[in-house]
């Protein structure tokens, strides 16, 4: 029977895909009897999901670019080995002869009788690997499940596996895309949570806070997304399969048409040349990067190098990665925001104090975890100074919120320049420092902070999480979350005026730079440098394109005043026709 659930559209793109639920508790599983006839049958369906899992980590672990940390490649092999290695895959071949149980069934004992096995297990390194355990049988049931989409013959219809979870931390979503993840759904989490911005950079259409999701579909069952209006289907009809291939096939050639616009300068109307870079989280994301015709990097959140590993890279596995962006980027500037972890991005083994009830967006994360950790702070600053030889290179701080931290990055980046040269590197004399606009505090001391800055950049996301007080992951909110509420705007507009003041270069890398429906408003109040997910720059370029700045003095001015909601709203569509 047709389902359908109604979430937050949060990464653009339509999937139909074969539903995996991913299982946080192992009770869902159930015991089926087989009968006498089709035991081997059985056998062979588990033999063939254990081959399967095991071909499709060997094919991830192929096509995982090099930048990946070393640490993923060891538990890609370890988690093969695991499959090769009987002890978890040889007893329920057994227990389904014996029991003549279903494969699901028998693996799921044998995963039991393993966890007992590790509970009494007194070293924790040990006993913690029962996650890994726990993944290798995630896996095996994955595939266990697939065959069921397939038996109506139509498998190649379909783009893959959505995966159907009720949340899911970005570090996981990268390892998950590896392995050709078609489409997301989830029970929690809002548009501008890093996971809902890593799935956009991705490119897997996702809708989130689509609640009780995994227990309304079916494992296996044939699953639409469409990550647009955040509307997911169960079982639909064929012609509303039809209708959603035909959507997907025309976001396709909407995006090909854009293409045209690729080399065409970003200059309005009245001929001001608009500077449009992109932000990128991953290596990966390069080739976006030249399909959009960006003038730089805007914002690259080197935070993903530190996630999904124990230890954080070297300085020297840093510098290789930055300077294959720079090198990449073939003179372009390429600014380098230093790691913003914490919230929902934490380093493995320091999540928040356990017990303690603390708000992480407002805790330990970004600049202030850097400069408390110096060992894991000098390291990146060094890699960053090192790559500003390869190429031009402008470093970023993330969520500076007084003058003094400011001040404590400016000397020790410093001595960073200083203790480079004395060691013999051919570093430049000055790397430009800039700091993200996102806490309300530096907005409203925006003087301040430009003039010590050599540039300020408007993150939107923290901005408005922070001002409105909307936690930007909590889909129950999300509705609150309001780009354009006065209190917003009138911060925005404190910075440009900042920025003018002091000759500070203001950009603005918030999801907000990226959305065309607010390009010309930002143009009207002063914007003259966006960066954004490389996949929005045409629609924004098109956008610029068609916009008269002069024009838009008079709906800038009475948006600006206004106070009702509504209001905002009509002028700004009345802005967006002109
Ligand atoms: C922002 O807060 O607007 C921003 C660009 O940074 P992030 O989304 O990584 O927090
Ligand atoms: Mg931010």
């Amino acid at each position: 029977m047709t389902m359908a659930l109604h979430g937050l559209g949060v990464s653009r793109g339509v999937s139909l895909g074969v539903a995996h639920i991913a299982q946080r508790h192992h009770l869902d599983i159930a015991q089926r009897t087989i009968q006498e006839d089709q035991i081997e049958n059985e056998v062979q369906r588990f033999r063939g999901a254990v081959f399967g899992a095991r071909t499709e980590l060997r094919e991830t672990r192929n096509r995982i670019p090099r930048s990946t940390p070393a640490e993923i490649l060891e538990f890609i092999d370890a988690h093969v080995l695991m499959l090769e290695d009987g002890t978890l895959t040889e007893p329920p071949i057994q227990l389904i002869r014996e029991l003549a149980c279903n494969a699901e069934w028998a693996l799921e004992v044998q995963r039991n009788r393993l966890a007992a096995v590790f509970d009494d297990m007194d070293d924790p390194y040990i006993a913690s690997r029962m996650d890994d355990v726990d993944q290798v049988v995630a896996r095996i049931q994955r595939q266990l499940a697939t065959p069921t989409a397939s038996s109506d013959g139509e498998r190649s219809d379909y783009d893959g596996i959505v995966l159907i979870a009720d949340d899911i931390a970005p570090a996981d979503l990268t390892l998950l895309h590896h392995e050709g993840l078609a489409g997301l759904i989830t029970e929690f989490g809002g548009p501008l949570s890093h996971t809902a911005i890593l799935a956009r950079s991705l490119k897997i259409p996702a809708a989130m806070g689509v609640r009780h999701a995994r227990q309304l579909f079916r494992e296996g069952e044939a699953v639409i997304v469409d990550g647009e209006r955040g509307i997911v289907m169960a079982d639909a009809p064929k012609t509303v399969q039809t209708y959603y291939r035909k959507r997907a096939r025309a976001f396709r050639a909407q995006q090909r048409d854009l293409i045209k616009l690729r080399s065409k300068p970003a200059q309005t109307r009245c001929g001001t040349r608009i500077r449009l870079d992109a932000n990128i989280d991953l290596v990966d994301d390069l080739k976006d990067v030249r399909q959009g015709g960006a003038d730089g990097i805007g914002l690259y959140r080197t935070e993903y190098l530190f996630l999904n590993r124990a230890d954080p890279p070297s300085e020297d596995e840093q510098f290789e990665t930055y300077a294959e962006v720079i090198a990449a980027m073939g003179g372009a500037p390429v600014t380098i925001r230093t790691i913003d972890v914490g919230a929902d991005k934490p380093l493995q083994g320091r999540g928040p104090r356990s017990g303690v009830p603390i708000n992480p967006a407002m805790g330990l994360r970004a600049i202030r975890l850097c400069l408390q950790d110096l060992n894991l702070f000098r390291p990146q600053l060094r890699a960053i100074v090192r790559a500003a030889a390869v190429g031009p290179v402008r470093m970023l701080v993330p969520m500076l919120s007084t003058p003094q931290e400011l001040f404590q990055v400016r000397n020790l980046l410093k001595a960073t320049l200083r203790d480079l040269k004395r060691d013999g590197f051919a570093v430049p004399d000055h790397v430009p420092l800039g700091g993200m606009i996102e806490v309300p505090a530096a907005a409203i001391a925006a003087t301040t902070f430009a003039k010590y800055l050599d540039f300020l950049s408007i993150g939107t996301n923290d901005l408005i999480q922070y001002t409105l007080a909307i936690d930007r992951i909590d889909d129950q909110v999300s509705h609150l979350y309001d780009p354009v509420h006065p209190a917003i705007l009138k911060l925005i507009q404190g910075v440009f005026d900042a920025g003018l003041r002091s000759g500070t270069e203001v950009t603005m890398c918030g999801e907000m730079a990226g959305d065309p429906q607010y390009t010309r408003l930002l143009l009207g109040l002063g914007l003259r440098s966006f960066s954004m997910h490389p996949g929005h720059l045409l629609e924004v370029k098109q956008a610029v394109t068609e916009t008269d700045i002069d024009a838009l003095k008079d709906h800038t001015r009475r948006l600006m005043r206004a106070s009702n909601p509504l209001r905002i709203g009509a002028i700004l569509r009345e802005m967006n026709e002109l």
